[in-house]
């Protein structure tokens, strides 16, 4: 089977993969195969979605879009991707509370790796998650509420319970938002006052190649019908009054509406548009969540890396995530800054560069992303997730067989 992840990087060594359209297909594929796993949209850069056995593909799955304006929520197929669900909610009058910077991905995929958008009071999109639909490694569908005994270890749960059929997420009516853009945040600015930076809007991402005399770009999201908290100046960084993507080389086009114009949330959170390649697709990602307190330590380590590290990037984007209770969650009980890498798809180089980072992040508490590329696994575990064993157990409970265990879970798991 040749079959590769979204970037190119990495190919799945399954024996095979099969779409089915139905709970009641894949319940006789997973029952009839001894090593199987979810496959999303694919957007991951390393082996968590593989298997030896088969693949099975969310695409073809029931989807629907089934809003509870009562209860404010709405429930989807795992497979459904972020970015038909804004349009479906947004057509309807709702809306969620974030997005990634892309809206290709699955719901289920990226809650299973705990994707996160930006913010400094939003948690990540698992957080918005109040129920889950399980078709575990016994056959059985289990629904798990938010409040149930082993949700919280559920939600972000790297595919290791069974395949997410369906999904539950927190709904809020629709809003409006706009991006301004900023460029050149002098360092000094975003070390010494990174708490006045990072509260700045509903989100800010800061865009470095580590290398340069001023963050060469602030993103800036905010809310419409809330006072503005920034003018025409960011830190002495002034507005731009082009659009940009992050990526020079790239084209703007790609990216959603900038310049302070006004449009809905399906159509500003999310960096990159629904219909065109979102990032490069020629690259490889990386990134660790640094627990908030250590944020600025993290980045002048990574500052001190630049000559190694810059010659790799494409871009690195620097983004905060509110703490969440969730127990796989990048946030665990601790708010975190997000430092991502988009690099060059030089899968060698990278990962000769990766231990140098990690040797300086890890021992700062930085939890590496499970859906990009790391490799220092052994220090992943246990300190970083206190309840690493409460989640084998639950896996266990779920899949008892050892049907979606596959080399990336037992390196974790043991
Ligand atoms: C261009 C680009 C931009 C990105 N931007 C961000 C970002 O802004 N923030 C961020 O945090 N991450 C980001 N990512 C990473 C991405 O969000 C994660 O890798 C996410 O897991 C991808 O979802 P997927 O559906 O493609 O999952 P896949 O890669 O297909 O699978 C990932 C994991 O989810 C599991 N899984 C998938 N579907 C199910 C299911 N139905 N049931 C159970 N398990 C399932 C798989 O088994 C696997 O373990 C980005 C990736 C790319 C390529």
């Amino acid at each position: 089977m040749a079959e590769k992840n979204w970037a190119g990087n990495y190919e799945y060594r399954a024996a095979s993969l099969a779409r089915p359209r139905s709970v009641e297909e894949l319940r006789d594929l997973v029952l009839g195969a001894p090593a199987v796993r979810a496959l999303g949209s694919r957007h991951s850069f390393n082996d968590l979605a593989d298997t030896p056995g088969l693949l099975v593909s969310t695409a073809d799955l029931p989807g629907g879009i089934r809003i509870d304006e009562t209860a404010r929520t709405v429930t989807v197929g795992g497979g459904v991707r972020y970015g038909d669900l804004a349009q479906g909610l947004q057509e309807a009058g709702w809306a969620l509370h974030n997005l990634a910077s892309l809206p290709h991905i699955s719901v289920a995929g990226a809650i299973a790796t705990a994707t996160h958008g930006s913010g400094d009071r939003n948690g990540n999109l698992a957080t918005a998650v109040s129920g889950l639909r399980i078709l575990d490694g016994t056959g059985e569908l289990v629904d798990l509420r938010r409040g149930d005994e082993g949700f919280d270890g559920a939600v972000v749960g790297l595919g290791a319970l069974g395949v997410v059929t369906e999904v539950t997420l927190d709904i809020r009516p629709t809003y409006d938002a706009r991006q301004r853009l900023f460029g050149g945040v002098p360092w000094e600015a975003v070390l010494g006052r990174f708490d006045e930076v990072t509260s700045a809007a509903y989100s800010v991402s800061l865009f470095t190649t580590w290398d340069e005399p001023a963050v060469s770009l602030a993103w800036l999201k905010e809310l419409d019908g809330v006072e503005l908290l920034i003018g025409d100046d960011f830190f002495g960084a002034p507005a731009l009054t082009e659009p940009r993507h992050m990526i020079p080389t790239m084209d703007v086009r790609n990216t959603t509406e900038q310049l302070g114009v006004v449009g809905p949330w399906s159509e500003r959170l999310a960096h990159f548009r629904f219909a065109f390649t979102p990032s490069n697709g020629e690259e490889i990602q990386s990134e660790y969540l640094v627990p908030r307190p250590r944020a600025v330590e993290a980045i002048e380590a990574v500052r001190r890396l630049a000559p190694v590290v810059a010659p790799l990037l494409q871009i690195s984007e620097i983004r905060t995530v509110a703490a969440d209770e969730l127990w796989l969650s990048s946030a665990y009980e601790t708010d975190v800054v997000g430092l991502h890498f988009t690099w060059v798809r030089d899968q060698e180089g990278v990962e000769a560069v990766l231990p140098q980072l990690e040797a300086e992040l890890l021992p700062l508490g930085a939890r590496p992303h499970w859906g990009k590329l790391f490799v220092d696994r052994d220090r992943v575990v246990p300190t970083l997730y206190p309840r690493l064993a409460d989640f084998a157990a639950l896996a266990e409970r779920f899949d008892p067989a050892g049907r979606f265990r596959n080399p990336y879970l037992t390196r974790l798991l043991g």
